[in-house]
């Protein structure tokens, strides 16, 4: 027999939204605080009890409503925010369903009390699981009030995935965190079960916000970041390399004020971070991206926590340059060494003053005398005790062109500096001086910087050095079985070794960079980490070696450098991607620009 079809009650279309919609109490508060925002409210408190299944009350002091909107506001599909399906193109407003007070209505038992600035009487309205409803003229504070109590209490298959009310209580506080940071100039409080565990200043300050719910120590290690391109403008703060994080909870990715999770913006972070980072570990972000609302449908998840836009790849190329770009910009001074202030050049809009070829390339304004003061390429590249590749490799350099003689970075008038040694401390750190700044260069640091650089260029083709007596290593059974699984993989690093034996390893081959002295360690170091993390891949694992060989053939901290090594080391950092920090992440050249410096002595 046919079953017969029949359009359902509005109770029950409520409830298979609510499904959706309100999937656990953290959805409830998120879509109630999007409500006070959309409704202008810039002072919004939350309670919560036993994780937000008891109670989740939130005040805002935003519009408030009407009598007559705010019973149609629990109806479904009733919203003040779009009229038509063309409205979907151009929102502004957080919320647009129409369907989260009647969602949550259905499955919770539901008060709405609100006021509108010039009337005398509030409203408020009490629905009991969707049934119900009641409609009473009552006193009431301007703005809106709303009580969720006994949340899925009628809906008890719902109930029983709750998580534990911790769990429940983290989530709420990690959502009203995100939506926090998106709106600095909203002061935001939360209460747990009596307890204040948010209360950000409301005061528009960006970084005091993500003071206020991270903490101090976490507001200090930023990078800066703002940057356009292509009509996608991308800014915000991200964590210093150092700074890791185990999990992406600690990422916050806005688009057009949104809070949104998107696996390819997190990719992005993950990628700009990868020169600078040699370990797993996230990136702390809070990120703002813009978009032209014609390029997203925000449409595209019940709890519009997901966005698709128009053409990822265009948006991905821009977070990806914004972040390295902000990664490349200088370790500064300024009274409190090593911290990165990057506000200051944002001050002076120059951001294409650290772009990643600071010098050389750039043509104009070369200033000639600038050459008098260094010896000519050849007598740099000449001479040298001690082995340095760097100082080699520039000479190649520099015979291309004058150009290339010139270290410089480009000043905010897009003039030249140069960047020259006066003396090493403690053998470890080179003193420097351009006309307008003064840098402090760790010389390990940097020479890494250089190596790896070079290695990473040289890509796919390690140049080898093969051995006329191959090296045996002894070996346990597991990492033999280790390389004869990664034979490939090692082969492609320019590590010719296979097993001879069961327990011995014979290695004809290694990449040209790794001393033959160190050849061993290099090898005992890949096989660790092959046996520490067995599910390591091989980008991951070149990635291992190239810090490795890097960091082994890079000068030593107490290596004593004349001053044209010195030069020729700066240069070779100069030209690198990244001439502020090493590959670990570490800084290898601080700068103190003379404006630091005049701060420092009071004199400004
Ligand atoms: P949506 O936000 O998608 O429009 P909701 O069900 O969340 O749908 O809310 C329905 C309507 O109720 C909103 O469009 C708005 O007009 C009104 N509203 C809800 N919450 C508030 C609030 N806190 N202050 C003022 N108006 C509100
Ligand atoms: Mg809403």
């Amino acid at each position: 027999m046919e079953a017969e079809v029949k359009v359902l009650d509005q109770n029950t279309a409520n409830q298979i939204a609510a499904g959706e919609v309100v999937e656990k109490p953290a959805s409830v508060v998120k879509e109630l605080i999007e409500n006070s925002l959309d409704a202008g409210a810039d002072n919004i408190e939350v309670t919560i009890y036993e994780g937000g299944t008891e109670y989740i009350r939130v005040v805002d002091n935003g519009s408030g409503m009407s009598k007559d909107n705010a019973n149609l506001s629990v109806l479904r599909h009733a919203t003040s925010k779009i009229r038509n399906a063309e409205d979907l193109q151009s929102i502004h407003s957080l919320g647009f369903r129409g369907e989260a007070l009647p969602s949550i209505a259905s499955v919770a038992k539901f008060e709405l009390v609100t006021r509108l600035h010039d009337e005398e009487f509030a409203t408020a309205i009490t629905i009991n699981g969707g049934t119900d409803t009641e409609c009473i003229a009552t006193g009431g504070n301007v703005g809106t009030a709303i009580t969720v109590r006994d949340l899925f209490f009628n809906v008890p298959a719902r109930r029983k995935f709750l998580r534990t009310v911790n769990t429940e209580g983290r989530y709420i506080n990690e959502i009203i965190s995100k939506i926090a940071l998106s709106r600095p100039d909203v002061h935001f409080r939360l209460l747990n079960n009596d307890k204040e565990v948010i209360n950000t200043p409301g005061n528009g300050n960006l970084v005091d916000t993500i003071a206020s719910i991270y903490g101090k120590n976490v507001a200090n290690d930023l990078i800066t970041l703002k940057y356009e391109d292509n009509g996608i403008g991308v800014s915000g703060y991200i964590g210093k390399p150092t700074m890791l994080k185990g999990t992406r909870q600690w990422q916050t990715i806005f688009v057009n004020g949104r809070t949104i999770n998107n696996r390819m913006i997190g990719k992005a972070l993950d990628h700009a971070y990868r020169s600078q980072i040699p370990k797993g570990g996230f990136p702390f972000a809070v990120l703002a991206i813009t978009v032209d609302t014609a390029n997203i449908d925000i449409n595209v998840h019940p709890q519009k926590s997901e966005i698709k836009f128009g053409d990822e790849g265009a948006v991905y190329r821009v977070v990806y340059h914004a972040l390295s770009d902000a990664l490349t910009k200088p370790l500064m001074g300024s009274g409190d060494m090593g911290k990165y202030v990057a506000e200051h050049i944002d001050d002076t809009d120059n951001s294409a003053m650290y772009t990643k070829r600071p010098f050389g390339g750039g043509g104009n304004n070369y200033q000639a005398n600038q050459q008098q003061i260094w010896k000519t390429p050849e007598s740099i590249a000449e001479n040298n005790g001690i082995e340095f590749s760097a100082a080699q490799r520039t000479d190649e350099n520099m015979n291309l062109s004058p150009m290339e003689n010139n270290i410089a970075i480009q000043d905010v008038n897009n003039g030249v500096d140069n960047i020259w040694p006066l003396g090493q401390i403690d053998r470890v750190f080179i003193v420097a001086q351009s006309e307008t700044a003064l840098y402090l260069i760790d010389q390990h640091a940097a020479h890494e910087r250089v190596m790896y650089d070079k290695l990473v260029n040289s890509h796919q083709n390690i140049p080898t050095q093969q051995f006329l007596i191959p090296l045996y290593l002894d070996a346990t059974p597991q990492e033999v079985s280790s390389i004869e699984e990664y034979r490939k993989e090692f082969m492609q690093l320019g590590v010719d070794v296979e097993p001879s034996g069961e327990t011995i390893l014979r290695v004809s081959s290694l990449p040209a960079d790794i001393k033959n002295d160190e050849a061993e360690e290099f090898i005992r170091e890949i096989l660790t980490l092959l046996s520490e993390n067995k599910k390591i891949n091989p980008a991951d694992l070149r990635e291992e070696v190239l810090h490795y060989a890097a960091c082994h053939s890079a000068i030593r901290a107490g290596e004593l450098l004349n001053i044209r090594q010195m030069r020729a080391l700066i240069l070779e950092l100069l030209n690198t991607e990244h001439p502020f920090t090493c590959p670990h992440g570490r800084p290898c050249m601080i700068e103190i620009t003379s404006e630091e410096l005049y701060k420092m002595f009071k004199r400004t």
